[in-house]
């Protein structure tokens, strides 16, 4: 089964929040019961990338190639690019792997790949 990324859609504007905050960005609605999860879309447009080096021992890779995508929705997020030769611009395709692992638990991000 493919795991997803959530937004969170709000009732009165319906502005999708990534990530979750206490107030709607767009309306600045606070009723957060009225916040819907909706399943981020994967597909998006690669806005600009750098190179972390030396990132936390967790993060189980030595330097970090980072992007931020504009999805098809429109929502701005931040992810891991796995790809060679990065270009802004360019269309990507995300999947939701680890990204960080601790003793105790696993967690989940958007890696980026070229679509
Ligand atoms: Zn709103």
């Amino acid at each position: 089964m493919d795991r997803n990324i959530y937004g969170y859609k709000c009732g009165a504007c319906g502005h999708i929040n990534y990530p979750y905050r206490m107030r709607c960005r767009k309306c600045g609605r606070t009723e957060y019961t009225d916040f819907e999860l909706v399943p981020l879309p994967k597909r998006g447009k690669l806005l600009t990338h750098t190179r972390l080096h030396n990132p936390p021992a967790d993060y189980l890779v030595p330097t970090l190639q980072l992007g931020i995508v504009e999805l098809e929705n429109g929502v701005r997020v931040m992810g891991q690019l796995h790809m060679s030769n990065p270009m802004a611009g360019m269309p990507v395709e995300a999947k939701v792997e680890v990204v960080r692992r601790t003793d105790y638990d696993s967690f989940y991000g958007m890696i980026f790949y070229p679509a």
